[in-house]
């Protein structure tokens, strides 16, 4: 049992890092041969050569996986058939938990104790979750005549590839292929080329758990080499894709230069997280509101990053939020008692800094935070850092920042928190805190976000949909209506 940060240290040592990409069925390198270095934000450790594989390499994944679809050798599996291979790569991934736990918070910076208790068991259930709902889903009949049987039916799409963040490098990726593999596609996974290692080992415990070879591939590399040429391939059927707003629009316009392609775009927000003076708990709401800026470095899609505070409790509020943040100092990520790990590289780091000078400039007040941190450890760590008296015009209330740093904004009414709310290009979610039920209702069915939380942040599980309205993107991770996604509806119509 790995319990202290000496014992993860041990455990690196034995660790055998595996770099390569995976195409049918085999670890090889980049046809070019090419590799980039995997360094560790957590104290600048070197970790692993990297296939950095490129358009050659794409082209090779999607012949094997197009030839994988083709042969029928998954996709004409009972589904109670993929259903049990699934559960078994489940529990290959958590059998090998502490294994992939060690390589996420050593690739991208968070803490080991939130890899192991959130990261890998959730990628674990997301597979289950699509496994054991894949056995369960009837096809339709439609209302015809009396001469005539109309089927509605849905079927694989073929080769789907999927380009994904280094936030939630694993999760990310599972709520793209746990349903994709489920319904009977072909996959290749791009995961980011700051986060690739756990995408890359768990292939080989796909193929373990049975996943027949050539339906499961991963080419780590660059977007701008691997991931273009994935978007712009004319074999590729489904594009499914988490990442930036600027990068989910070249993937639109690839799609169109291409095969059009279906494109499922999970995006970038700015989530409004609303405090009325009516809040059940306002000491509730100040912890939740310092977990939804501080937790994964603030490197979260729903960070909720604006918290609008009504004028009459600021006061009261504003304490109970800064004691709340003390809870959340950065640490050495391998240490279990860290709850704010790295950031995941260099260039992060001086983005967020970089959004705190402008924060500063722009005339809001630096209350909490601020600073670069543990730079002996050679790694990449910031404060978690609060801004009172921000307009919601300003930078640092419009932008993306995709870390710790909360700007704080005062209202007056229910009418101008939800315009301040609103006002934004994304629209992933958003948090109200009320007792009354009207209100939190009322407000909700105002909000344009795709998920919205009432009296907590960042609840839900596999059961619910989740992604954006607006610029946050298209597409719906989890629940049942991610298979539509993977999926394509045909009409039969038969004459009796
Ligand atoms: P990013 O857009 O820079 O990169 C995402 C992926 O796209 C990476 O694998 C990258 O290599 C690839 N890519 C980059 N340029 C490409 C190109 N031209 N063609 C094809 N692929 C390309 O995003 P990031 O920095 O990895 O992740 C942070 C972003 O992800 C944030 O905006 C965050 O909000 C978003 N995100 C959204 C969700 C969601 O569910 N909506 C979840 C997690 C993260």
């Amino acid at each position: 049992m790995t319990n202290t940060r000496s014992d993860w240290e041990q455990r690196f040592q034995s660790l055998s890092i595996e770099g390569r990409a995976f195409i049918d069925g085999q670890y090889r390198p980049a046809l070019s041969g090419a590799t980039f270095e995997c360094i560790s934000p957590v104290d600048g450790r070197f970790l692993a050569n990297v296939a950095s594989t490129d358009e050659a390499d794409a082209h090779a994944a999607v012949l094997v996986a197009r030839q994988a679809f083709e042969s029928g050798v998954w996709c004409t599996l009972a589904p109670a058939e993929r259903k049990r291979t699934l559960i078994r790569f489940a529990d290959l991934i958590l059998a090998h938990q502490e294994e992939l736990a060690l390589l996420e918070t050593l690739d991208m910076g968070k803490p080991i104790s939130d890899a192991m208790a959130i990261d890998i068991p959730a990628t674990a259930n997301a597979i289950r979750w699509s496994a054991e709902a894949i056995d369960k889903r009837y096809d339709e009949v439609a209302a015809t005549p009396h001469d005539q049987l109309g089927l509605v039916t849905r079927e694989p799409c073929g080769v789907v590839a999927a380009i994904v963040p280094w936030n939630f490098p694993l999760i990310m990726a599972s709520w793209k292929f746990a349903p994709a593999l489920a319904a009977g596609n072909s996959f290749i996974l791009k995961p980011s080329e700051k986060s690739p290692l756990t995408a890359i080992r768990i292939a080989q415990l796909a193929l373990e758990a049975g996943i027949p070879k050539g339906v499961f591939n991963v080419l780590p590399g660059y977007g701008h080499t691997v991931g273009k040429a994935l978007a712009l391939h004319m074999d590729v059927d489904v594009l499914a894709f988490t990442g930036s707003t600027a990068v989910a629009k070249q993937l639109l316009i690839y799609a169109g230069q291409s095969n059009l392609k279906r494109v499922w775009l999970e995006a970038g927000g700015k989530s409004p997280n609303v405090v009325f003076a009516d809040a059940p708990d306002l000491r509730a709401a100040a912890q939740a509101a310092a977990s939804a800026i501080a937790f994964n470095q603030g490197e979260v899609c729903t960070a909720g990053s604006r918290l609008l505070v009504e004028r009459s409790i600021r006061h009261p509020f504003i304490p109970l939020l800064l004691e709340a943040l003390q809870a959340w100092q950065p640490g050495h990520a391998l240490d279990p008692a860290t709850r704010v790990g790295a950031v995941v590289d260099q260039r992060q780091l001086e983005n967020i800094l970089r959004y705190i000078a402008i924060g500063r400039e722009q005339g809001a007040e630096l209350i909490a935070g601020g600073n670069r941190t543990l730079e002996e450890s050679g790694g990449q760590y910031v404060e978690p850092t609060i801004f009172d008296g921000v307009s919601n015009a300003m930078t640092i209330a419009q932008e993306e920042i995709f870390g710790p740093v909360l700007s704080l904004i005062t209202f007056d009414t229910a009418e101008q928190a939800l315009q301040i709310a609103n006002d934004s290009l994304f629209g992933l979610a958003a948090g109200v805190w009320t007792r009354d039920l009207s209100k939190a209702h009322t407000f909700a069915r105002g909000l344009r976000a795709g998920s919205v939380w009432v009296n907590q942040y960042d609840g839900g599980d596999m059961t619910a949909p989740f992604g954006g309205f607006k610029q946050s993107g298209n597409g719906r991770d989890k629940s049942l209506h991610a298979f539509d996604k993977y999926t394509e509806l045909k009409a039969t119509w038969i004459k009796l």
